[in-house]
């Protein structure tokens, strides 16, 4: 393995996980997460930092643009979404998308995405998030349109999340929010004004 990556490792192994050593132990032959994070796989998104969470505490889905495909009977996204709910009893699920997504950049140039055969058919989950252009008026290469598109594709993901029959079955918590890489802010969607506000004076409202 790279070098780097080795000395993360025995740092860990030798000065960290010693600290936490009853946490882990703990953890050793079960978990109990108390909420699903569906998140971008961006490397600047570290949940457990920007939570101050930590190891048991979070179910995670990461995939490029925090995506939900609709099929609910198929995939790794609706078969971790599946088991959060009905093994582990999960309740809260959180979709948070973030700044400077190179998935959402992708979906406003889908049309220059040849070399990305994959992206591209990927981001079709996403593409429904394109419609927000159309409503303000925005051309893709309009500077607020990244933004713009960022937060409808997490309202777009939270309707695939309510179609998925384990969350309908469930009466799960749903929850929209946007990361701002460069400020550390979280913004929440808030259904009642149609607009995502910074946390955490706004609070958490959940969708439904
Ligand atoms: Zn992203």
């Amino acid at each position: 393995m790279v070098q780097w990556i080795l000395k993360g490792i025995e740092k860990f192994q030798k000065e960290v996980f010693p600290r936490h050593r009853a946490r882990f132990e703990a953890l050793a032959t079960r978990q109990s997460p108390k909420l699903l994070l569906i998140t971008c796989a961006d490397s600047r998104i570290d949940p457990n930092l920007v939570t101050q969470t930590h190891p048991g505490d979070l179910f995670l889905v990461r995939n490029a643009g925090n995506l939900v495909p609709p099929d609910a009977a198929a995939g790794s996204e609706a078969a971790t979404i599946e088991y959060g709910i009905r093994v582990l009893g999960i309740r809260d699920v959180v979709v948070c998308g973030h700044t400077d997504c190179g998935a959402m950049k992708s979906l406003l140039q889908r049309g220059t995405l040849e070399e990305l055969p994959a992206v591209r058919r990927w981001l079709e989950t996403a593409a429904p998030a394109l419609r927000v252009l159309e409503r303000r008026g925005l051309a893709p290469d309009d500077p607020d349109a990244l933004r713009a598109v960022t937060e409808e594709n997490v309202l777009v993901q939270l309707d695939h999340l309510r179609a998925h029959p384990a969350v309908a079955a469930a009466n799960v918590r749903l929850y929209g929010c946007m990361y701002e890489i460069s400020t550390g802010t979280f913004l929440a969607h808030d259904p009642a004004r149609g607009a995502f506000v910074p946390l955490p004076e706004a609070g958490l409202d959940r969708e439904e």
